[in-house]
């Protein structure tokens, strides 16, 4: 059934006449009339948001925490920041944290206040994004209050950004917001707010993208911290310009690509990663396939395609998380065996991977290579689905700790960045799990769920149960209103070898299912057809670095195995690879140690308060 060749000819049939129909047929009726064009029409494409329902699980779970807690938090403080600066009436509590104007608390005796509102856009953004999957009427609510009381305190100029420390970081999360308050709520006001603010907005921005040597000689008035993130811009400018046709929005977008000091080099393969800021250098390889897909341009593709390979090879730790203390590190020098002695932020969780995700998303859409579904499946179960759920007064999970030993932390201020981040990569964990080609759907990530969707008047759909990463087994029933020719493509992730086993009704498909590769089942389905994956989990070991090969993360499948200890424990080779599991429900295992005692090995997202080291020794 695995077959190229049958895919091909239905390619060369089908794919003129399909995938126009198909890509008309993904715009709502209401918003096709003023869409800006593309050149790029990605071979795959994300299902919307309401087609995909996860059931029960750490994702699930994640996405209804942070559903909640937004919708929660009353719009006046919400609001308060922008009225306050605009003199209106500012009722309601200080949120607290980043989020307050800048002062002194004699009460909390802090300071606080270092971004004003800036995480306001992302909120709404995740609101919005969850009312797509939930179609909850307060949340379609919330969303419209929030849009109306925000243009309610924007004056032409954006007189709220003068003097402000970071205005294109603060506008960019806006403007995602009111993109998607747009895209997946209808607010009617969205967009025009969304092209005020942009065109106020061009008052306090540089006439291109900065990188931080640039800004380093013209410093802000308030040196303290002259960091803006300029070249993070063009994707949500694109988007602006696809969701309204509007081409200033496109221009403004190629002004802010960050061409000359990055993805010039990337494109020619040069790593310029060294010494730059963490997250927000990944998240503007999202810019780049925006600049590929708007534009076509060929060379920001190979840029971030060059860039997410030196990311995975040069900067990243097993967990799939990366940059310590934020920042890359130059290549070969042993910088990340190095972090383990000096530093306990070790990755940026929450912002981090709602990059990788958005990347990784980006450039599965593009080349359909499974080793982005891998990445992508990586930092999801070692690092963000470990991360301790947004408290109500903003208390929040930013730095993952690969320290020698380390421990899971509440970030010291409230509603920091990665508050942000959170709840918008929660709700877009929907659509991650599957796409959709002209000829079929893609099975990206393994975990319980359903995606259901309606094609040339047939509904359609797969349903997916599995304890993944805890058993090794998935299982897909096929549902459908009449029996349909498509394929089913399963990621077969990279580590699974020797033997995965992909089956249909009962009987095995084929040998040639490539563990690497997305396996395609092309066929007639029929309601009831079930598809059954058995992945072979293999326990290896992966040094931190080439300079430090003695010391190693335990892995199993997908999962790093965490040592959960006081101290950094010693192991022999071959008794860490002999760790046996414990509890399959919960992914604990337990090795013996050189001197003796056993040592329990667990999952990030099963450790709560306890110690564990991450890597750990090898006797040499
Ligand atoms: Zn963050």
């Amino acid at each position: 059934m695995h077959s190229p060749v049958n895919r091909r000819t239905f390619l060369k049939a089908a794919t003129a006449t399909t995938a126009t129909a198909y890509v008309a047929r993904l715009l709502p009726a209401w918003a096709a009339a003023d869409r800006g064009a593309v050149a790029i029409q990605t071979p795959l494409t994300t299902f919307a948001y309401s087609e995909v329902e996860l059931f029960d699980s750490p994702m699930k779970r994640q996405f209804e925490q942070n559903h909640a807690r937004f919708l929660n938090i009353e719009d006046d403080r919400l609001l308060k920041v922008f009225r306050q600066v605009a003199g209106l009436p500012a009722p309601g509590e200080d949120m607290g944290g980043w989020y307050d104007l800048t002062g002194f608390s004699l009460e909390r005796n802090d300071f606080h206040g270092f971004i004003a509102g800036h995480s306001f856009g992302q909120y709404l953004s995740a609101l919005a994004r969850a009312y797509a999957v939930s179609g909850s009427e307060p949340t379609r609510a919330k969303i419209n209050r929030l849009v109306k009381g925000y243009a309610e305190t924007l004056d032409p100029k954006a007189k709220f950004f003068v003097d402000y420390r970071l205005p294109a970081y603060t506008y960019d999360k806006l403007s995602i917001g009111l993109i998607d308050a747009h895209e997946f709520a209808h607010d009617p006001l969205a967009m025009d707010v969304h092209e005020k603010l942009t065109r106020a907005i061009t008052a306090y921005l540089p006439e291109k993208a900065l990188s931080r040597q640039e800004q380093r000689s013209r410093p802000h008035k308030d040196t303290s911290y002259t960091w803006d993130e300029t070249y993070t811009l063009p994707e949500n400018l694109f988007l602006a310009y696809q969701r309204s046709g509007k081409t200033f929005y496109r221009d403004m977008a190629k002004q802010y690509l960050e061409d000359d000091t990055y993805f010039d080099p990337l494109s020619r393969g040069n790593n310029v990663l060294p010494f730059e800021h963490a997250y927000s250098h990944v998240n503007a390889f999202s810019s780049a396939m925006q600049a590929y897909i708007t534009l076509g341009s060929e060379k920001h593709l190979r840029a971030a395609k060059n860039g997410f390979e030196m990311l995975v090879k040069t900067q990243s730790f097993a967990t799939g998380g990366w940059g310590p203390d934020e920042a890359f590190g130059e290549p070969a020098r042993g910088q990340l065996g190095d972090s383990l002695a000096l530093t306990h932020a070790s990755f940026e969780t929450p912002c981090g991977s709602y990059g990788h995700f958005k990347i990784t998303r980006y450039l599965l859409r593009v080349t359909k290579e499974a080793q982005y579904g891998d990445s992508m499946e990586r930092v999801l179960y070692n690092t963000i689905l470990g991360a301790w759920p947004i408290q109500p007064d903003g208390t929040s999970f930013y730095y993952s700790d690969y320290a020698t030993t380390g421990k899971k932390v509440w970030y010291g201020q409230k509603w920091p960045c990665c508050s942000g981040t959170f709840p918008q990569l929660a709700a877009d964990y929907h659509i991650s799990a599957y796409l959709r080609s002209a000829d079929g759907v893609y099975v990206n990530l393994f975990t319980p769920s359903r995606v259901q969707w309606n094609d040339a008047g047939g509904r359609y759909g797969l349903r997916q149960e599995t304890k993944y990463p805890f058993d090794n087994q998935v299982q897909i029933q096929v549902s459908g209103s009449q029996p349909k020719d498509y394929t089913i493509y399963i990621r077969i992730p990279s580590w699974a070898a020797p033997d995965p086993v992909l089956s249909v009704n009962g009987k095995r498909v084929s040998d040639l299912v490539q563990p690497g590769t997305f396996a395609g089942i092309r066929r007639t389905w029929k309601d009831g057809d079930r598809v059954e994956l058995e992945l072979p989990m293999t326990t290896r070991l992966e040094p931190v670095d080439a300079n430090h090969p003695n010391l190693v993360a335990l892995m199993h499948g997908p999962l790093v195995l965490f040592a959960v200890a006081d101290s950094q424990p010693t192991f022999d080779k071959n008794a860490l690879l002999q760790a046996k599991a414990t509890n399959n429900a919960t992914g604990d295992w337990v090795a013996s140690a050189s001197d003796g005692s056993r040592v329990s090995m667990r999952p990030f997202m099963n450790i709560d308060k306890e110690s564990y080291s991450t890597y750990v020794l090898l006797k040499s």
